[in-house]
């Protein structure tokens, strides 16, 4: 039964990626273990991300969406390193409902369209029944020895601080799948803040929304960014707990101070929404640094570096925004458009952050 699963809905439909990717995947799915070569003189990258059933997504997810959402967060996870996808292999725990036929199907077509997206074959896995939904994923990728993988620590005084996409964007997506299930509550059971969330949703335009929400369920993990960033980022990773978590594990690790600018923030919120004033700034401001699950790259470069960081935007169009700067001291700050300096830290800009509450 598991062995006809993984023939019918693994193997057969990822054949041909794997045998696309013969030179690096000597050996796929179907033997003990799977055999991969490495490029001469380049170093293996390895990154494993779980999602759990009511913990990670709701229960009502599409089956295509998990997969191609869980391959996603793998994959940013390389791009932050400037890795090439090599492959990765796929432990998945299956509850009854997921045995269905058309759930499956749909499984494996969100993943392979995902995984061809990305040119990353599947290389193996295990499979096996649980009480509820877990996919785990473990990506490979590669890199020549002599890129560094924009290490947290390799940040430098006077370096400009960018990010890819509108960091946010996905935790506005958030709300709305809250609210469409009827559950914002869950999140914010304090009545008065709860309708505070509720005005704010309504403020967004239809268009707006929609990014919004498939920021949320379909992130694209930036893997050509990655790649294209190789000889201009000093650090770098992939934004998953939201601008003011993420650097501070650059501000810590490279013994530094990293300062954000309201303008560059809103800039990037210009990108999809164009109707920011006062309060709802402040909001957007709190959405860009408390939330979570945006998977766009946040990295520092030398200023020398600004017009080819341009030129890359361009290439990949995709906005690149310069979002602040790197200087002497410690902690992560917000520099607003009238002067005013702030600790990201300060609860003002907090009351978007959190875990999900999937229940
Ligand atoms: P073993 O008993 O040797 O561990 P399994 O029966 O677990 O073998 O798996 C058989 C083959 O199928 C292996 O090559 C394994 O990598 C692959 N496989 C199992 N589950 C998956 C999956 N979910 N996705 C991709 N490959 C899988
Ligand atoms: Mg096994």
């Amino acid at each position: 039964m598991e062995f006809e699963l993984i023939r019918q809905y693994f193997e057969v439909p990822f054949a041909s990626l794997a045998a696309q990717h013969r030179h690096s995947l000597h050996r796929g799915i179907g033997d003990d273990c799977a055999q991969l070569g490495l490029p001469e003189n380049h170093t293996l990258y390895v990154s494993s991300d779980t999602a759990v059933e009511a913990v990670h997504f709701f229960r009502d997810d599409s089956a295509s969406q998990i997969a191609a959402k869980a391959l996603a967060s793998n994959l940013s996870d390389l791009a932050a390193c400037g890795a090439q996808p090599l492959g990765f292999s796929l432990n998945l725990t299956l509850p009854p409902r997921c045995l269905e036929p058309s759930w499956l199907e749909a499984f494996s077509s969100g993943l392979l369209h995902q995984a061809i997206t990305h040119d990353c074959p599947l290389i193996g896995g295990d499979t096996t029944r649980g009480p509820c939904l877990v996919v785990s994923i473990t990506v490979y990728g590669h890199a020549p020895q002599a890129h560094h993988g924009f290490h947290r620590s390799f940040a430098k005084t006077g370096q400009d601080v960018w990010v890819s996409g509108v960091p946010g964007l996905a935790r506005l997506g958030m709300l709305y799948a809250y609210q469409i299930r009827n559950s914002l509550a869950n999140l914010y059971p304090d009545a008065q803040r709860h309708q505070e969330v509720l005005r704010l949703l309504e403020k967004f335009d239809p268009s707006t929304r929609a990014k919004a929400q498939r920021a949320f369920e379909a992130p694209v993990p930036r893997v050509s960014l990655g790649l294209g960033l190789r000889p201009l980022a000093s650090a770098c990773l992939d934004l998953s707990d939201g601008l003011s978590g993420d650097l501070r594990h650059i501000a810590k690790q490279s013994a530094v101070a990293l300062q954000l600018q309201s303008e560059g923030l809103l800039a990037c919120w210009r990108h999809v929404f164009d109707g920011a004033q006062g309060a709802l700034e402040n909001d957007l401001l709190a959405l860009s640094l408390a939330g979570g699950d945006d998977y766009e790259l946040c990295f520092t470069a030398a200023a020398q570096h600004r017009g080819a960081v341009e030129q890359l935007s361009k290439h990949l169009s995709l906005p690149l925004h310069r979002i602040g700067v790197v200087l002497d001291g410690a902690g992560v700050f917000l520099h607003k458009s009238n002067g005013q300096v702030l600790s990201v830290d300060s609860t003002s800009y907090n009351h978007f952050s959190g875990a999900l509450h999937i229940s």
